[in-house]
């Protein structure tokens, strides 16, 4: 319906004078939104059976001060300030855009891996400990396949990860952690033809393999029921007939694209014609290929993650390519950070406007207890469980510089060099007053 050559005048939507060639009626903005042409951050509420895709990163390899390393953040609404949150892939630089974009550090979970190509999980290991830190308590979820090997999976990956930061985590365990270090890994099998591998509360993720150069890369399909909503990211991989089967008609379809330009590349990227060439054929989708894929699947909005943006012809050339198959409704993913809403009605894209310094969503001590539950007066935290003097020689601290040599007299305090035996108490119906939050707001506000 949508196949188009990029000469035909037509729109395959419908002719609409002044409505451009290929953009569909529904390409418009959503009631819920508060600036049609920027997105800030914290500022909006999504509504039920709202959809907000945000790419936190694009690119492959290199990063770049516009592209971090590919993820995919899916939000889906409920009509809180918090909406539920699923993210796919964690490239490097992922999490400082999913900070910018003020995503709380303790309700950072529920990560979903393409493959282990380090461009899709670096940020993992960086994230963790730090998120812990910051008042996730409970055990950290992640998704991903296995391998031809055991030692080829996302269990074996993780397992890893946290011998990689035993060092860190022992040192951070002399903070409040609870459950936070613990990983609960769902490692389904590689070769899942479409199968589940994500079922709770009327959201089913799916996942089938992709031809990525070796046995362990996957797409997945995110179906929200209630809303009537779908995402497909197929990661990375050749264009194949699985996906253009299981990805049918989702709402938003997301794959990977390279020009096919490889004379170019080997001049700008210094090596030879054969040795790109083999790395595209072998691993990657040319922007016919994704474009054909488009023409296939039929989504309401086609998009390209992991590519590097060029600017320019070659970007020029990008949109030529796709256009050869598909006339219809699509954009690229970078620069960081693309947003789309997403309803049965409308489909609308903005920017992210970010702060360059940190400004980050502060905890909220309401997410300390479960949810419905009643705000206590008093809250415990968590019990460090090893610490500080019990990790590092007294000589160190016996060689730290008095305190009392640099305070100015009339602010120095206490120093608190160990947690105090008594624990510490907070007190979270001030915490919020001290904030002007009134407690009887919805329990998920930030
Ligand atoms: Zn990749
Ligand atoms: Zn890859």
């Amino acid at each position: 319906m949508n196949g188009v050559l990029l000469s035909s005048p037509n729109n395959p939507y419908g002719s609409r004078p002044g409505g451009g060639i290929s953009l569909p009626d529904y390409y418009r903005p959503p009631m819920s939104i508060s600036n049609r042409n920027v997105y800030f951050p914290g500022t909006e509420v999504l509504p039920k059976n709202e959809m907000r895709i945000s790419f936190l990163g694009s690119t492959p390899f290199p990063p770049t001060r516009l592209q971090a390393g590919t993820s995919i953040m899916v939000e889906l609404g409920n009509g809180g300030p918090q909406p539920r949150r699923f993210f796919f892939d964690l490239g490097s630089g992922a999490l400082k855009n999913a900070l910018a974009m003020q995503v709380p550090p303790a309700l950072f979970n529920d990560i979903f891996i393409t493959h282990l190509h380090v461009d899709h999980y670096a940020d993992l290991p960086y994230m963790h400990p730090f998120t812990a830190w910051m008042g996730r308590f409970e055990p950290l979820r992640v998704y991903g396949p296995s391998g031809s090997r055991p030692e080829l999976g996302t269990n074996h990956m993780i397992k890893h990860m946290r011998e990689m930061l035993v060092w860190h985590e022992e040192n951070f365990d002399a903070f409040p952690i609870a459950k936070g270090y613990e990983i609960d890994v769902t490692e389904f099998p590689w070769d899942a033809d479409n199968g589940i591998v994500y079922d709770h509360d009327g959201v089913v993720i799916r996942s089938w393999p992709r031809s990525h150069g070796k046995n362990g890369a996957v797409a997945y399909r995110l179906d929200w029921e209630e809303a009537d909503l779908s995402f497909v990211w197929t990661g990375d991989g050749r264009p194949d007939e699985k996906t253009a089967e299981y990805a049918q008609g989702a709402d938003v379809f997301v794959t990977e694209g390279q020009a096919d330009t490889p004379q170019l590349q080997s001049i700008t990227m210094g090596m030879s014609q054969e040795m790109v060439e083999y790395t595209i054929d072998g691993w990657h989708s040319l922007y016919y290929g994704a474009g054909y894929l488009f023409e296939q699947v039929q989504p309401r909005m086609a998009a390209i993650c992991h590519y590097v943006a060029g600017g320019g012809p070659i970007e020029s050339e990008a949109m030529s390519e796709i256009r050869a198959h598909w006339g219809g409704l699509f954009m690229f993913t970078g620069p960081d950070v693309q947003v789309l809403n997403v309803t049965k009605d409308a489909i609308w894209h903005r920017e992210a406007a970010l702060p360059d310094g940190a400004a980050i969503a502060s905890l909220d001590p309401r997410w300390l207890v479960p949810p419905g539950t009643e705000l206590p007066d008093e809250m415990q935290m968590p019990t460090p469980r090893i610490p500080r003097a019990d990790q590092q020689d007294a000589s160190l601290r016996d060689m730290e510089i008095d305190p009392h040599l640099y305070y100015p007299p009339d602010v120095e305090r206490d120093q608190v060099s160990k947690w105090p035996e008594e624990g510490i108490t907070i007190r979270p119906k001030e915490m919020l007053k001290a904030r002007g939050i009134d407690i009887d707001d919805d329990p998920t506000a930030d």
